[in-house]
């Protein structure tokens, strides 16, 4: 079954912290050498009281036998001399591993127990295996040079009882044991290895566990000191953007006096009696001298916008009145091309909304100015439908479709950026700065809404923006004129020569 960890199941005391752990390692160390062996070796050595005195209870001598005195108190001195050994020699026996050295000991002791039993058995030779045992936990060449000492004690052993008691050699059978006891003793030593090659791994585990953590560290480290000459670089730019925006604000505000004089000057000029070729130089001059204005203005609004100083003012607003307005804005630029310049307005759009009239012209008359300039002939329209209408405000599209030369799909993105203009020739040839759509992005922004675009190269061109307005109550006394069933104003140019007055205008509203 699949469970995932919760806090629950995660150990409170684990940790990586190489010194903890070594501090941890140090104090098991002293709980098992001081406490956990010297109990385990009184214990087992209690044991052997206990069987011996058990063995002596059952035979025919006198209980206890003075041998068996000696023996229970012989186990337990020596149990409780280790014991004292251990607890005083503990980190201070320099090279001489104590507990070793008694381990060994303890195998003399167990001989001289065993001497004792072997009257009951010669199977309890075996008892001798418990050294073997002890050392598994220790790992595989502890537990295999233990099996090979067992097995070497207990054929001295079996010698010396030759020589001292003949009677009790009984080769055959001692062979027999010796034999039993060291492949025992052998297969005990290997179970070692499985206990040696887990503690490798949780070693490894442990090791790889802290490298990667220590990695990890060394990486939030490295993020934070990046994210730090992030969060400085981006005041940094911030600021340097905010003295640009500055920097254009004033001096577009400055530039903007002259130009007007200019202007000025110049529509006076041209109102003078004047030779053709004067005439000429100042229309010239009138024309470039607008241009600029008009550059002027647009880069004064983006660096207000950008500078966070340009902020709405929410009027009640005719937006049919506004959407035909733009569309006779940009009618005068269109007049020397064979376009059809027309607007369709949703017949239920509400009277009047609340909304910044002259941003709300200046983005739709950037869109049609464009559309204008990139369409060389066919139609461009401007299109207001309704998406949401609720009980106190709506929201509504904007679109400019044009039949013009269309953006090609790896420009799209970039259009909007200030400055951008798809291709470098664009200024030579249809004139603008690459400002217009960067600031209807600005406007867009925010009015809170969106603006996108959809185009084909040579097919031309959508451009759509979604707002959201407030209603606003119509006013008893000024009732609006009904709503058609759709609303549509049309300009088409006659001829590339005609004027704006000799345009055909056809207004079913
Ligand atoms: P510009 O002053 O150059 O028109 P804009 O920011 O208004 O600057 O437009 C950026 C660029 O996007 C234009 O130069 C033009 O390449 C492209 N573009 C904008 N509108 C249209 C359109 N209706 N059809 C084709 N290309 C367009």
């Amino acid at each position: 079954m699949n469970r995932s960890t919760t806090a629950a199941d995660l150990d409170a005391s684990f940790t990586l912290d190489a010194a903890v752990l070594v501090q941890r390692k140090a104090v098991s160390a002293r709980r098992l050498y001081t406490l956990q062996i010297p109990i385990v070796r009184a214990v087992g050595f209690a044991v052997l009281c206990g069987i011996a005195a058990v063995q002596d209870l059952r035979g025919d001598a006198l209980f206890p036998q003075p041998e068996l005195l000696w023996l229970v108190l012989g186990n337990l001195s020596y149990a409780a001399l280790a014991a004292l050994l251990l607890r005083l020699g503990h980190g201070r026996s320099g090279r001489v591993d104590l507990s070793l050295l008694l381990f060994h000991l303890d195998l003399l002791v167990w001989l001289v127990n065993l001497h004792h039993l072997e009257q009951g058995s010669l199977f309890f030779a075996y008892f001798l295996l418990m050294r073997v045992v002890d050392q598994v936990g220790v790992g595989f060449r502890r537990a295999l040079y233990f099996s090979h000492l067992v097995t070497a004690a207990y054929l001295g052993y079996s010698v010396w009882m030759s020589f001292y008691d003949p009677a009790q050699s009984f080769w055959l059978d001692r062979l027999g044991i010796a034999t039993t006891m060291y492949l025992l003793g052998l297969y005990l030593a290997v179970t070692g290895l499985v206990t040696e090659r887990l503690r490798n791994r949780t070693r490894q585990a442990v090791r790889t566990a802290r490298a990667l953590v220590e990695s990890l560290a060394q990486k939030a480290n490295a993020l934070e000191a990046q994210a730090a000459e992030l969060e400085h670089a981006r005041h940094q730019a911030e600021q340097a953007s905010f003295a640009k925006s500055q920097f254009l604000a004033v001096t577009s505000h400055e530039l903007r006096t002259p130009m007007n004089g200019i202007l000025g000057a110049s529509e006076l000029l041209m109102a003078s009696p004047l030779t053709p070729m004067q005439q000429r130089y100042v229309q010239v001059a009138h024309r470039s001298a607008t241009a600029m204005l008009a550059l002027i203005d647009d880069v004064l609004d983006l660096s207000r916008i950008e500078a966070g100083k340009l902020t709405l003012n929410l009027t009640s607003v005719d937006l049919r009145a506004l959407a035909t307005e733009a569309v006779d804005l940009v009618a005068v630029t269109s007049r020397d091309k064979p376009i059809t310049l027309s607007c369709e307005l949703a017949p239920q759009l509400p009277p009047r909304v609340l909304a910044d009239p002259p941003r709300l012209r200046q983005m739709l008359v950037n869109l049609l100015h464009n559309a204008v300039k990139f369409t060389d002939r066919g139609s461009v329209r401007l299109e207001v439908s309704i998406l949401e209408d609720t009980q106190s405000a709506l929201r509504l599209r904007f679109s400019v479709i044009d039949t013009g030369i269309g953006i090609a799909d790896d420009k799209i993105d970039s259009i909007f950026g200030a400055f951008t203009q798809v291709d470098g020739s664009s200024t030579r040839r249809h004139g603008g700065s690459g400002l217009g759509l960067a600031i209807v992005k600005e406007l867009v922004d925010l009015m809170g809404g969106q603006v996108h675009v959809e185009s084909r190269l040579g097919a031309g061109s959508r451009f759509w923006i979604d707002l959201q307005f407030e209603k606003v109550a119509e006013p008893a006394t000024n009732p609006e004129p009904a709503p058609p069933t759709m609303a549509t104003c049309r300009y088409r140019s006659s001829s590339p020569k005609t004027t704006s007055s000799t345009r055909w205008w056809s207004k079913k509203c």
